[in-house]
């Protein structure tokens, strides 16, 4: 009798902790965290942090941080424009990543430049793991054409990817067509796809231990 109490027991024991035994975590490939600076719709802000992994050929996992102020000293007045660098700086010195695997990408909604460019898109700081985005030239109304939200989200994620891009290492692309070439204008964004070309995704899978091609993307 004890010795069949003692094996029902045991038994109990064993399905408990098989039971126990969580589920192999998935592994995830990078952590982007969103800064918002400034003033930024939310729905687009949902929009970029929804539709990012899509583009990706890692598994990344993206989250919201803190919202953060844009500094006022980044703003010249005379090119009544933004500073993207010293947003970047004032930022990271705020934020701490685990820059093996942990970036940041800011997103504003005012006009940057940097250095001697007119403008820009988005800056790139590897060092420091991130990078910052402006919406503000990615409207339609911005060239006095009619709005279209749908093209606006979908700008708005290609340069998330390409800034991201430079973040993990990757240089301006001679394929047309792949996310990491150089947007002169809102005409070369929009030709691109949001999505790494193959020989991209080549370098890029070096930065990780895992593979990850989830799918040919091209
Ligand atoms: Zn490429």
């Amino acid at each position: 009798m004890i010795k069949r109490l003692l094996v029902i027991i045991l038994f109990v024991i064993a399905g408990a902790s098989l039971a126990a035994r969580p589920v192999e975590a998935k592994v995830i490939d990078e952590h982007i965290f969103l800064i918002r600076a400034g003033a930024v719709d939310e729905k687009v802000l949902k929009a970029i942090k929804e539709k990012l992994p899509d583009s990706l050929p890692m598994t990344v996992k993206v989250e919201m941080m803190e919202p953060r102020d844009i500094p006022e000293s980044a703003y010249d007045p005379s090119r009544q424009q933004y500073n993207a660098e010293m947003i970047l700086d004032a930022i990271a010195r705020k934020v701490t990543l685990d820059v093996r695997v942990e970036c940041a990408l800011i997103i504003v909604d005012v006009d940057l430049y940097s250095q001697d460019l007119n403008f820009v898109f988005g800056v790139a700081n590897k060092a420091k793991s991130m990078a910052i985005i402006s919406l503000a030239r990615l409207r339609n109304e911005f060239y006095g054409l009619k709005p279209d939200n749908s093209l606006f989200i979908k700008r708005a994620v290609k340069e998330a990817v390409h800034e991201l891009g430079h973040v993990w290492g990757l240089a301006h692309c001679s394929n047309p067509k792949c996310v990491m070439s150089f947007s002169n204008s809102l005409t070369d964004t929009d030709k691109k796809k949001s999505t790494f070309c193959h020989e991209c995704q080549k370098k890029l899978g070096k930065r990780y231990m895992t593979p990850f091609f989830k799918a040919t993307l091209f």
